[in-house]
């Protein structure tokens, strides 16, 4: 823990750290339509790197990220800046209507109403606030219907490892801005094999489960081992051998189900994504499905043939990168490969211990730790030391994590999605004291006015 403290002393805030770099954009050959139909593009989300004085600070609306932050803690402000990020002024207005809009038509803001998450829907459509309504409010049906929480705290995929074999896939440290790097080996899927390990549905909830730990654990690690608020991914998809051939009828309902799942429930989570080993059969492939990707996704895509090397290289440091994709990593060998190891600063002991102390602090905060069942609080100190192979270990203090973070104090969380709304009140209910005052004065001056005529 004396280790954890040093670190958290450590961040501070640096002025636009690593910068905003751009990847390089998709060229007019890669993406012939993108350019016709591309809707303007928003910088990325991680843009505003450059945090402001703390002082100028507004409290910002408790993230989906909060549960991990601390207050009225000085030593552990920087890094909580850090999982938030900056609030960019221009943004937080449009979040802050989006919010209202949701609350006055109803929509209890219980959850999910935090700045991060209604921004991403707002971006993804454009700042168009009615369509990002639209979207956000499939996205909390879709989230209640499916009981996205309780199947991320109760779903156990146990074939995982059988599955990673028949279909390689897994997050493998991060790029050279520090998000998390995604790797699938999509030519080298066995669907035969796939279908007898697991079920579509099956690893439809799985997928659902890794996109609620990426946001929720994945990017707060690496925003605090970067040092700057991380909330995008890096992803690689090897097409080697992959054809119209290999994409039979569960193979479409695979990617499509998952593909819907990512752009309606999870947009702009994307920073890139790079097709690497594109031969002529995936091109063919490629025109097909291009149809199902919105515009804005497609400008983040990079095809590749196989001269890949330098331009993974450029975003990524050789050591991230798996040997098979021209990297040199050398740290997976005894989990059974990189895809098996899901290395990168989630798992790395000193800053989980971070995270969860933050976890902790807040709790103990916010609502003593009282209620909270002794396995739980076990849970929460558990060791962490071999976490560096994916373990069991990982996924039950990110459960444990979860299940806190949705043990429902519906009052609490009610009361703090209201505070802006009755701030708002309270300034139109002064507007309208004022005007008031003013008529009642002009009133006056009128009736002063009557009396002098009469006299
Ligand atoms: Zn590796």
């Amino acid at each position: 823990m004396q280790k954890t403290k040093e670190l958290l002393k450590e961040i501070r805030i640096s002025s636009n750290v690593g910068g905003s770099k751009q990847s390089p954009t998709p060229s007019a050959k890669e993406t012939p339509n993108t350019r016709k139909k591309k809707a303007p593009l928003h910088p990325p989300i991680e843009t505003n790197w450059l945090l402001p004085p703390v002082e100028e600070r507004q409290k910002p609306y408790r993230s989906f990220m909060s549960f991990l932050s601390f207050r009225n803690m000085g030593r552990t402000q920087s890094a909580e800046m850090v999982l938030e990020g900056q609030h960019n002024p221009k943004d937080e207005k449009l979040v802050e209507s989006f919010r209202e809009l949701l609350f006055l038509e109803g929509h209890l803001p219980v959850k999910h109403f935090d700045y991060h998450t209604l921004l991403r829907f707002l971006r993804m459509r454009d700042f168009d606030v009615m369509k990002a309504r639209d979207m956000f409010v499939q996205y909390i049906k879709w989230r209640d219907e499916f009981g996205v929480d309780t199947i991320c705290t109760e779903f156990k995929f146990e074939e995982h490892e059988e599955v990673k074999r028949c279909y390689p896939h897994g997050y493998h440290g991060v790029d050279r801005d520090g998000r998390p790097v995604y790797i699938e080996r999509l030519g080298m899927v066995d669907l035969n094999t796939f279908l007898l390990v697991t079920t579509i549905d099956r690893f439809v909830k799985y997928h659902i489960c890794e996109q609620e730990k990426t946001l929720n654990w994945r990017y707060p690690a690496c925003s605090l081992a970067a040092k700057k608020h991380i909330a995008s991914t890096l992803s690689i998809l090897d097409v080697k051998n992959v054809g119209m051939s290999r994409f039979s009828k569960p193979a479409r309902h695979l990617f499509m189900e998952i593909q819907k799942i990512d752009s309606n429930y999870y947009p702009e989570t994307l920073h890139q994504l790079y097709i690497v080993n594109a031969g002529s059969g995936f091109k063919v492939l490629w025109k097909a499905i291009r149809a199902f990707l919105d515009a804005r996704t497609l400008a983040k895509i990079r095809v590749l043939g196989t001269d890949y090397r330098s331009s993974l290289i450029e975003a990524i440091d050789p050591s991230n990168l798996p040997s098979f994709l021209g990297g040199e990593c050398t740290s997976c060998a005894e989990c059974g490969g990189c895809l098996f190891s899901d290395k990168g600063p989630w798992n790395d002991p000193e800053i989980t211990d971070m995270l969860q102390g933050m976890l902790c602090t807040e709790e103990e905060q916010e609502f003593s730790l009282t209620n909270a069942s002794d396995d739980q609080k076990t849970a929460f100190s558990a060791d962490t030391e071999n976490v560096g192979c994916e373990d069991n270990t990982m996924d039950e203090s990110f459960k444990v994590a979860q299940e806190r973070k949705h043990v429902d104090k519906p009052l609490l969380q009610k009361i703090q999605a209201l505070k802006p709304v009755l701030q708002h009140t309270k300034q139109k209910i002064r507007t309208l004291e004022t005007a008031l005052e003013n008529i009642k004065l002009v009133l006056q001056e009128l009736e002063q006015h009557i009396e002098d005529l009469k006299g």
